[in-house]
């Protein structure tokens, strides 16, 4: 079994992100910006957003987090939105997801500019990601494709199993390895909560991609020996070890499925860095003229 380094592969890619902005810097050009929407207090999104301001300072890009009370209005959210669109200053940006209950996270999604839609959330750019036309690709099917190419694993004619169907993760990512490249050419089955007899399903998966958000849901018994386990899960769990009093946990059954794997993502240290690693490349593409 080989771990899959996420933490590895996305420092590479700061790294080599980080070059890019030395020359840009070198030859006069506009540093990189990327601006994050946060409403309200949600602790994980606070997590997360956090991290995205802080690797854009990793790799020399500039950051704005714009930070507004659970009660701001989805008017005034839409308006913070266009005058995003407008800001010259401004390469691209993200709304931070989950938004509170009163705002339509579709309304404001559709809102954001396509050009500066680094998430890849808005469906200008998921249309263009469906039909392999160059788009900002979301970003955490995005850092999966990266994990995957790093470690040179074969995809072709495999059969690849995604389990979960949400916008930004399962759904895209099994368009992307249906696509007919690299990553990619594979046979893809879909499933979700409705799939009946899932573990029949799982266990023929030669790529296991979990998206599902229940801790350890996936258990040895599913997964095929030799097979690819790619754990997106992120779940805190309460931890009184922990000086935050939560550890993360993923979707896979880490202990009983790795020994029978030829790669599998850890969590944390897999998929999430690399999120915000493809998300930067993004901001990366914008600033140097979009798509
Ligand atoms: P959602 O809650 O939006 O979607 C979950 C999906 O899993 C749904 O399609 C749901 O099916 C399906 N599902 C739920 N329970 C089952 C079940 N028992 N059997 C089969 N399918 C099931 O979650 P997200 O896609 O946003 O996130 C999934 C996980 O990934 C979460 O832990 C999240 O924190 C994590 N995440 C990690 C990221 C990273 O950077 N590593 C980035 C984004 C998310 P149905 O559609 O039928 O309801």
């Amino acid at each position: 079994m080989q771990l899959i380094d996420g933490k590895l592969v996305a420092q590479l890619a700061k790294n080599e992100m980080a070059a890019e902005v030395a020359e840009i810097l070198a030859q006069g050009g506009k540093i990189p910006h990327l601006a994050a929407i946060l409403v309200g207090n949600d602790g994980a999104s606070e997590t997360y957003v956090g991290s995205k301001v802080r690797c854009c300072e990793e790799v020399g890009f500039r950051s704005t987090l714009l930070r507004y009370p659970e009660t701001l209005s989805e008017a005034e959210l839409l308006a913070v939105v266009e005058q995003l669109n407008q800001d010259p200053e401004i390469d691209g940006f993200i709304v931070q997801l989950p938004l509170p209950k009163h705002i339509s996270a579709e309304k404001i999604i559709f809102a954001i500019d396509p050009r500066k839609d680094v998430d890849g959330f808005h469906p200008v750019n998921v249309g263009r990601m469906v039909l392999n036309a160059p788009t900002y690709l979301p970003a955490t099917p995005f850092g999966i494709l990266q994990l995957l190419a790093h470690y040179r694993i074969e995809t072709s004619g495999k059969h690849c199993v995604v389990v979960g169907r949400s916008n930004i993760v399962g759904l895209p990512m099994s368009i992307l390895m249906a696509r007919n490249t690299y990553p990619g050419n594979c046979t893809v089955t879909l499933t979700h909560s409705r799939t009946r007899n899932l573990r029949e399903e799982t266990l023929r998966a030669d790529i296991l991609i979990a998206a599902l958000g229940r801790p350890g849901f996936v258990t040895a018994d599913m997964v095929k020996p030799g097979a690819v386990v790619i754990d997106v899960g992120i779940t805190r769990v309460p931890d009184v070890s922990k000086k935050s009093g939560f550890a993360l946990k993923g979707d896979v059954d880490f202990e009983s499925v790795a020994p029978n794997c030829s790669f599998i993502t850890p969590v944390p240290g897999g998929v999430g860095l690399m999120t915000v690693a493809s998300l930067l490349r993004n901001t990366l593409l914008a600033a140097k003229g979009g798509l």
